[in-house]
């Protein structure tokens, strides 16, 4: 019986959607137990993975092939809103995607791990299910957090961000009165993971080893304000520092750090101890991904330091295997060279390139990243594209300018400062990259240089910019920011003593 019910639900996509299938998904757990294999239909799409790619493919190729989603997890995640389900502004269950995402698309969803790959047989072989064959295969496994192999990292409280599960076991133990935190990495998702424990009322530490927050999105100029509120807010901040070792027996005790200082944790009290729920510190490292490659590590998939090889149509050099999203090594926009940056913003669009070619749809090209993004710290909303000046000035002679003006006339009571930077390159006078940080969201913006940027626009065209103006959204009609900061880099070209 529970065979039966486990093949229709694996073939009957309302069957394995959302919450109205749970007595489904108890059989597939049943038989997973019994760790009964059947050989499954053969797929003309096979998607390796269930995050925001593989989820691209479903939606984009809806009912035109059949396809099938192999993921593990229990739910796909809406991994951006995670710290906010720490800091109490969502529930835990918001950041939880529903499986509909895929079912609804008329995709099968397979919750199942895939353990081997055969190129040349074209199939996969699951934990649970046995053998899927496919026509052509997607691999979209995405990466996995970072983890130092330092001394102490196996204590128990030591952990990386990103899973349902890590989620989970945050929020339980901030519920359950952690006093301190050390956060290692102050990229945005350490910032963002810090500034939810902070609101918490968790003594919270953010360390990294460059001298400014947020290294990889902005310069120090535009990282100095926020980088302040957060000290303000009561984050302890270590820059130019690295966590060396972390002490303790069975659970972490103290954070060593490169200058020798020690961030010790209270002790529990008896009573407390073995208490799972209860730690006296949690560290987090949140110090970048690595692609999640591990599967293919004896067969012929061509991969590199940072992923998958891919061509700009998502092709693998294998026939009929595709890579897409975090698992492959994919390069910037500007530059061609390889970044690590790994981004749902990337993910996303080569999903969507991809899922066009295989429908023969008019011939779409994966243009590099461009590396736009954006993050929240306090009351203040920053992002980046393209490279940060110090990134620039290993390619180009390059010449910065600013301009800095309120989100609304200045005369409005909900005016708030806005800070741009712009980056140009002195030779082809193109934009390469762009900065901002407002009281107002800047991701629009951030947006709009993205767009000069990738279509090579000039400071003799953005100078020329028609724009809008209205009191509660720009600033008066006489002043553009990017106009501005624009006509300040093309007015120290033509006046370099002024520079
Ligand atoms: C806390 C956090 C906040 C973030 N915030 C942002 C943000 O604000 N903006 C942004 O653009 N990006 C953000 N990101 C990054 C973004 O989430 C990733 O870039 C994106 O999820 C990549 O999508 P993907 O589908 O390539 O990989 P993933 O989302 O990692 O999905 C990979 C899938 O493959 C599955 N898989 C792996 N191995 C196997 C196997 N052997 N068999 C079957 N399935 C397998 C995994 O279980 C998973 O379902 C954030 C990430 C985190 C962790």
């Amino acid at each position: 019986m529970s065979k039966i019910l486990f093949f229709y639900s694996l073939t009957n996509p309302a069957a394995s959607s959302g919450e109205c299938a749970r007595c489904s998904i108890q059989e597939i757990e049943i038989l997973r137990i019994r760790k009964g294999k059947r050989k499954l239909n053969k797929f003309d799409l096979l998607v390796i993975g269930g995050g925001p790619a593989a989820i691209t493919i479903a939606k984009s190729i809806q009912d035109k092939m059949k396809v099938g989603i192999i993921r593990p997890e229990d739910h796909s995640m809406i991994y951006c809103a995670m710290p906010y389900a720490i800091e109490g502004l969502l529930s835990f269950e918001k950041t939880l995607k529903k499986d509909a995402v895929v079912t609804d698309e008329k995709a099968e969803l397979i919750r199942d791990k895939v353990i081997k790959v055969n190129f040349d047989a074209k199939t996969v072989e699951t934990e649970e299910s046995g053998e899927i064959a496919y026509g052509k295969l997607v691999i979209a496994t995405g990466a996995s957090p970072v983890m130092p192999p330092i001394e102490g990292h196996k204590l128990k409280g030591v952990m990386t961000f990103k899973t349902e599960e890590d989620l989970k076991e945050i929020i339980e133990l901030v519920d359950n009165g952690l006093g301190k935190a050390v956060i290692v990495g102050a990229g945005a998702i350490g910032i963002e993971l810090a500034q939810a424990l902070n609101e918490r009322k968790v003594e919270t530490h953010l360390v990294d080893m460059e001298e400014y927050v947020l290294p990889n999105m902005v310069d120090y100029e535009i990282a100095e304000e926020i980088q302040a509120s957060l000290i303000k807010s009561g984050i302890n901040l270590h820059l130019k520092n690295k966590v060396t070792a972390l002490k303790g027996t069975e659970e972490v005790e103290g954070v060593l750090l490169e200058n020798m200082q020690i961030i010790h944790f209270n002790q529990l009290d008896d009573c407390s101890k073995g208490d799972d729920n209860k730690l006296s510190g949690l560290v987090v490292f949140a110090v970048g991904m690595r692609p999640s490659v591990e599967l293919f590590k004896d067969t012929d998939l061509q991969i590199e330091r940072d992923g998958i090889v891919i061509n700009n149509k998502m092709e693998t050099n294998l026939k009929d295997v595709y890579a897409i999203g975090d698992c492959c090594q994919f390069t910037s926009g500007i530059t061609g060279e390889v970044l690590s940056g790994k981004l749902a913003t990337n993910a996303v669009p080569m999903g969507r390139i991809l899922a066009n070619n295989l429908l023969g749809k008019e011939d779409r090209v994966y243009p590099g990243f461009f590396n736009g993004a954006a993050t929240k710290i306090n009351n203040y909303f920053i992002g980046g594209t393209g490279l940060s000046e110090k990134a620039a000035r290993k390619f180009f002679d390059v010449e910065v300018g600013y301009a800095e003006f309120t989100t609304a006339f200045p005369i409005m009571p909900s005016a708030k400062k806005v800070r741009l930077k712009l980056i140009a390159d002195k030779k082809t006078h193109k934009i390469v990259g762009g900065q901002l940080v407002s009281g107002e969201p800047v991701a629009d913006q951030v947006d709009k240089i993205t767009m000069a940027i990738q279509y090579g626009i000039t400071l003799e065209q953005l100078v020329n910019f028609s724009y809008a103006s209205q009191p509660y959204q720009s600033f008066y009609p006489a002043h553009n920011l990017i106009v501005k900061a624009a006509e300040e880099i093309l007015n120290k070209f033509t006046h370099p003593d002024n520079d």
